[in-house]
């Protein structure tokens, strides 16, 4: 059985005071009775600190938002998965959009950090999604399937098992605007199938599948209810415990 997952990005948000009283508050508000895998991404900086004070709470996990592509060595400013792997982080997101585009992180970019990352024992929340020329031209099947197709699905079927699929359509992060439930179970079930096609039915059933672009208490209940979605991927609604909390229990 595939695993509920709610994410929260922090992204480049939060100084150390308000890191610790929301992750204080997460913990305090979060109750675990829905087995809801909880995964919180704060910036590098206070990912030590977010992995200490959720040592003892077993459904929350914490991921960095990115990692370097080279193992170790000369590579001025860059962070390791074997460092993020010693300090106890779970998994790393990988194939943002933002990354994509504003950092100009290619297929190529990707494969190699997903190869950091397996190789050091670090699961993988992987993005895909099209923007909004590509989402009204029609494309956008195509444009998902090229993503997916030249990088995990290259994978084997024991590595797969350790990525988290987010489909975000671009047009819907930070935008206010979402994908209506409709809209993201047709990807989300697409996704599943190129899944199947490439590893059969019972990998493609426990792959899970979230949704992020402007997810929030208002909309997440009609969109986790779907059969294909299994959580989200959280952005500006992540930065307020209350509204993260609600998202976790409208499963
Ligand atoms: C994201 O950046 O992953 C995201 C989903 O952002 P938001 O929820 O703010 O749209």
């Amino acid at each position: 059985m595939r695993k509920k997952i709610v994410a929260g990005n922090w992204k480049m948000n939060l100084n150390y005071d308000e890191v610790t009283s929301l992750v204080d508050e997460i913990l305090r508000l979060h109750s675990s009775d829905n087995n809801v895998e909880v995964i919180l991404s704060p910036p590098f900086i206070y990912l030590d600190k977010v992995v200490r004070s959720c040592a003892n709470h077993d459904h929350v996990f914490i991921a960095s938002q990115n990692c370097s592509e080279y193992n170790n060595g000369a590579y001025t400013g860059e962070i390791s998965a074997s460092m993020l792997n010693s300090i106890g982080v779970n998994y790393i997101i990988i194939g943002h959009s933002e990354r994509r585009s504003i950092f100009n992180e290619s297929n190529e970019n990707l494969n190699l950090k997903i190869t950091q990352a397996l190789q050091n024992n670090l699961k993988i929340i992987f993005c895909c999604g099209e923007n909004i020329d590509q989402r009204e031209s029609g494309e956008y099947l195509q444009v998902i399937k090229k993503q997916l197709e030249e990088t995990i699905l290259c994978l084997d079927q024991k590595s797969l098992s350790k990525i988290v699929i987010a489909y975000e359509p671009i047009w819907a992060i930070g935008t206010g605007k979402t994908a209506s439930s409709v809209q993201a179970q047709e990807i989300h079930f697409f996704i599943r199938s190129l899944i199947s096609d490439k590893f059969g039915t019972e990998i493609s059933n426990n792959t899970s599948i979230l949704y992020g672009g402007s997810c929030k208490p208002t909309n997440s209940k009609e969109l986790f209810s779907q059969s294909d979605i299994d959580g989200g991927l959280i952005g500006g609604a992540s930065l307020k415990s209350s509204d993260f909390t609600a998202i976790i229990n409208s499963f």
